[in-house]
């Protein structure tokens, strides 16, 4: 038979906005649960050095991500290995079902589910992920001063990365699969006026080269999209940077979305269109996508579930 547990407040997602929101209702003695999903601790357990958390200059992903988690525990929180597989937000309590086979009626939700980053689906990617292959710009660019680095991409978001990366790099060369980019003009300016940045077109990755021992990325072998003639370049890093998909699956259909899928909130707040719903960090956020901003919006919808509880008491 299947156990059903009633919170307050059940917080989905163990990523920063997970667990920052989980200290906080904690502390606003809403008892809460968290259910961690299948990556427990979230994004940052994918990467090594984090050099971007106020307060530690340099700390190992998941290093950081355990110490939240036995900071939400410490505070309080019920911290449960689960995945939540289906979520009825239409009647009060709302109600989540686990794969577990746990129910958990709530008189809030936050949340915290996440985004995840779209890859090329290359065996090649996955090899040198953390070792040359990455999809955050922010997080690892520094990494590769005065070094030849591919984008792959042409959004917003590939071209950010490619201007960013000149910061470090000595070469980048952006790689795009067509030859016009959907990335704003403006942006588009800047990077056709860089010295720094070579656009190739109507090319895309088919491989990336490298050493396994040390694990390093030496070039990577593009073919073009037309011809199909193949050519390698090379580069000690390759930026993925073709998107990044919302985990809103579950609420996709009830809440409102947009920009591909990341839920909606009311400016300034965590609230979505349910009262009683909040959502923080990736899922609501396709500008910053940062560990210190997702930790603030756990915050945030913390406080704004304690403030929603309190007004209906
Ligand atoms: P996530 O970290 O994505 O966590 C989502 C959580 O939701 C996961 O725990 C998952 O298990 C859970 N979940 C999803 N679906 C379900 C479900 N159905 N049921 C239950 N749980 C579910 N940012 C920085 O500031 N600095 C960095 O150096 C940095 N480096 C990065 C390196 C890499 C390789 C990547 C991929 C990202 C990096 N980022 C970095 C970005 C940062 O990781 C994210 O902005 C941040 O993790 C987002 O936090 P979040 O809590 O919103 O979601
Ligand atoms: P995006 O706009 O969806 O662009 C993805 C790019 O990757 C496209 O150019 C696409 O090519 C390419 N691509 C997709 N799949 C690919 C594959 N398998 N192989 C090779 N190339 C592939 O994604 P984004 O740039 O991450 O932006 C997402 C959203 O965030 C957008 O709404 C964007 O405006 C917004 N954003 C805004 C800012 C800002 O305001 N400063 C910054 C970043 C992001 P095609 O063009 O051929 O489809």
């Amino acid at each position: 038979m299947s156990e059903t547990r009633h919170t307050k407040t059940l917080i989905i997602g163990s990523g920063p906005a997970g667990y920052t929101a989980a200290v906080y209702a904690s502390r606003a003695m809403l008892e809460p649960i968290l259910v961690q999903g299948l990556e427990p601790g979230g994004q940052l357990t994918t990467t090594t050095e984090v050099e971007n958390w106020p307060g530690d200059s340099e700390v190992q992903g998941p290093d950081l991500m355990i110490r939240m988690e036995n900071h939400a525990r410490a505070m309080g929180t019920e911290i449960i290995g689960d995945i939540i597989n289906d979520l009825d937000l239409q009647q009060r309590p709302f109600v989540a079902k686990g794969d577990s086979g746990t129910i958990y009626t709530a008189d809030s939700v936050i949340l915290a589910t996440g985004a995840r980053a779209k890859w090329l689906g290359l065996p090649c990617e996955q090899k040198f992920k953390g070792f040359g292959v990455s999809a955050c710009a922010t997080c690892d660019g520094f990494f590769y001063r005065g070094q030849e680095l591919i984008v792959v991409g042409g959004g917003n978001t590939a071209v950010e990365e490619a201007l960013f990366l000149t910061n470090f790099a000595s070469k980048v060369t952006l790689v795009h699969r067509r030859d016009e980019l959907r990335a704003e003009k403006i942006l588009q300016d800047r990077l056709f006026k860089n010295p720094k940045i070579e656009t190739l077109w109507f090319h895309e990755v088919v491989d990336i080269l490298g050493t396994e021992n040390p694990m390093s990325v030496e070039a990577a072998k593009l073919k073009h999209t037309k011809t199909g003639e193949t050519i390698e370049i090379p580069c000690k890093g390759v930026f993925v940077a073709i998107g990044h998909a919302p985990a809103s699956e579950l609420v996709s259909d009830v809440l409102e979305t947009h920009n591909g899928g990341y839920v909606v909130v009311e400016p300034g707040t965590t609230r979505t269109s349910i009262p009683g719903v909040f959502a923080a960090g990736d899922l609501t956020d396709h500008v910053y996508r940062q560990a210190v901003t997702s930790a603030g919006m756990g915050c945030m919808a913390a406080l704004d579930a304690e403030k929603f509880l309190a007004q209906t008491e």
